[in-house]
């Protein structure tokens, strides 16, 4: 089911999202909505605060992977960081630029509740990185750069 989109102001946005303790059927329910909602909405990362639920899970499509990080954590990131323009479905018709580090290496668990770890460059990096930072209630207008 897709889910509708939580939009810039709304409250859930800037809320630290709780962990999950279980993988139960609501939670593999929210992560398919995520899923269906991302794609209907062309992204390629969506969080679970951005269809009103604050919890630690975001789902992502890039061409590398298309998984679910349920509690994830960023357990490594370079040194070397990188300037690109990103966009969010909750801010739509908005771009900034924000610097990231390049590189990350990400842990979490999938929608069955296997533990896995992933190293991401390039925009899988970026996509993780913006997905983390909506868990905590940051969004890219809080490190926008000037242009
Ligand atoms: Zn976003």
């Amino acid at each position: 089911m897709i889910r509708p989109i939580v939009l810039l102001g709304d409250p859930i946005l800037r809320q630290k999202a709780e962990p999950i303790e279980k993988i139960d059927d609501e939670i593999k329910t929210l992560i398919n909505d995520m899923f269906q909602t991302m794609r209907d909405a062309r992204g390629m990362g969506l969080a679970a605060n951005q269809v009103g639920v604050a919890k630690r899970v975001f789902v992502a499509e890039t061409g590398r992977f298309w998984t679910a990080f349920v509690n994830p954590r960023i357990v490594e990131a370079s040194k070397t960081e990188e300037v690109e323009t990103e966009g969010c479905l909750s801010i739509p018709d908005k771009t900034v630029k924000v610097r990231r580090p390049s590189t990350v290496i990400i842990e979490a668990e999938n929608e069955m509740g296997v533990h896995f770890r992933l190293a991401c460059a390039d925009w899988d990096a970026r996509v993780v990185q913006h997905e983390m930072d909506h868990l905590d209630g940051i969004l890219i207008i809080d490190k926008a750069l000037e242009s």
